[in-house]
């Protein structure tokens, strides 16, 4: 028998659910930037990632609700280090930069905020541009990950904390095992505020297993 042709979701389907969605209505209730504050809200609350006097750094972060979560946990008290493709509008008690995480700038810039100062926290909501190609798409999505794995192994102090955004598929196991073997303790996390149709989960590492004393090099040395 013939299978019908998947069916793919109209704009105005779109655009209903975007209106009806709680959290959409919430976040604007709220004054956060985007609906997904709530799921940092909700893995912070469970697992306690942010604290006053800590360095965080937020990469994907436009158009900026996580690093709206984060100072406001953070009390003022601490530093947000933001990088994302699309302009972070000017927030207190957050730097940011509208650049390519993928690229040396990028680094440079953190490094040179960082000094030899070590990260407390590093978060990655990273998701790159859809193409439509899902193979691809969600290689592209994992090398960013990897990147982001990568900066956070070198710069995190070691009772330091890396959450990352990715998507249940293909490359999946293979990343959570480079985070096994990065990280001392390596969970899963799907908020409420995730969808229940997308296949995005949070896999979030403590204590990295290297000692990261000796581990930060140079920006030109990583890419
Ligand atoms: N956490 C954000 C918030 O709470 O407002 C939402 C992040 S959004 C889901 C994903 C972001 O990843 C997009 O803004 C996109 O521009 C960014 N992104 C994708 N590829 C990137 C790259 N190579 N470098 C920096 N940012 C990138």
């Amino acid at each position: 028998m013939a299978q019908k042709p998947k069916r793919t979701k109209s704009g105005s389907a779109w655009m209903h659910e975007h209106v009806t969605d709680p959290y959409v209505k919430k976040a604007q209730m709220d004054g956060y930037r985007s609906r997904a504050a709530y799921k940092l809200l909700e893995i912070d609350a469970r697992d306690r990632l942010l604290k006053p006097g800590m360095t965080v750094v937020d990469l994907g972060a436009a158009p900026g609700s996580w690093c709206q979560v984060a100072v406001q946990k953070l009390k003022r008290q601490g530093r947000v280090l933001a990088i994302d493709l699309l302009p972070v509008a000017p927030m207190p008690g957050v730097e940011s930069l509208e650049g390519d995480f993928t690229q040396a700038s990028a680094l440079t810039w953190l490094e040179d905020r960082l000094q030899s100062g070590r990260v407390d926290l590093v978060l990655s909501d990273m998701a790159p541009n859809i193409s439509g190609v899902g193979l691809r798409d969600q290689a592209r999505h994992y090398e960013l990950c990897e990147l982001a794995l990568d900066f956070a192994v070198h710069w995190l102090k070691p009772d330091g904390a890396f959450l990352v955004k990715v998507f249940q598929g293909v490359g999946f196991e293979d990343f959570r095992r480079q985070m096994q073997a990065a990280f001392t303790q390596v969970a899963i996390r799907k908020p409420d505020a995730s969808r229940d149709r997308s296949s995005e989960v949070y896999l979030l590492g403590r204590s990295p297993r290297v000692n990261t004393d000796s581990a930060v090099t140079s920006a030109s040395e990583q890419v």
